[in-house]
């Protein structure tokens, strides 16, 4: 990108010279690994099947699962990955959640952005994260979904971003188990209404992946 070549390279998050993420801000990046919701992967102080977050909630998808919390860092880091289109942060994201979660066994599809907001930018950031992720674990990433334009979730509260997305999303013809990527879950709302689609189109198992992953109440755990 024209940005990446005109200024000199800083971390996103520490703000010092070099790479775009350095190896120290990489490796505080609060990874999820411990025990976690089987359903939504909300962190937990033991493995549950379903939790106080997801209990009750209609879901579209089987699982999702999510490498980091999306704490500060995270959020600056994500946040000039898709504003400023810096391409190569998304190696790093990708080597993150290769590490932390297990190779899932299916294609992966991803949630397109708004066409309004990444028509010449960063493309689709979770199309770039998808694809990354692919080459790691060698699973074919299928573009199925289409995205209307429509208002922006972020900021926006929870029964609000529920209905915001929804109907947001189309899709081509599903395989029958498909693996979801996204750069960050926030409520599950884009997740459930993208999921949603794939299951219009045929598929019957969704599992969710992303990068980043909002959390409340989390006590942090340093786990580097
Ligand atoms: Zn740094
Ligand atoms: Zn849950």
């Amino acid at each position: 990108m024209v940005l990446d070549l005109l200024l000199p390279s800083r971390c996103v998050v520490c703000r010092r010279g070099g790479a775009q993420l350095c190896a120290d801000c990489l490796r505080g990046l609060p990874r999820l690994r411990g025990p976690r919701c089987e359903r939504c992967g909300a962190p937990t102080a033991w493995p549950v099947r379903r939790c106080i977050e997801c209990n009750g909630r209609r879901l579209a998808f089987a699982r999702a699962r999510a490498a980091v919390v999306y704490d500060e860092a995270v959020r600056s880091a994500v946040g000039a990955w898709k504003e400023r289109a810096l391409r190569r942060l998304v190696g790093s994201f990708a080597d993150v959640v290769a590490d932390v979660l297990e190779r899932p066994e299916h294609p992966l599809a991803f949630v397109p952005s708004d066409p309004e907001r990444h028509r010449d930018r960063a493309g689709h950031p979770a199309g770039a994260l998808a694809r990354e992720l692919g080459r790691r674990w060698e699973l074919p990433v299928v573009p199925l979904l289409a995205r209307r334009a429509g208002k922006r979730q972020r900021g926006l509260p929870l029964d609000q971003r529920r209905a915001n997305v929804r109907g947001a999303f189309t899709s081509g013809p599903a395989p029958r188990r498909i693996v979801l990527v996204d750069d960050v879950y926030t409520t599950g709302a884009t997740a459930n209404e993208a999921a949603s689609a794939l299951r219009r189109a045929g598929a019957r198992h969704v599992e969710v992946v992303t990068f980043a992953r909002a959390v409340r109440r989390y006590t942090v755990r340093s786990q580097a």
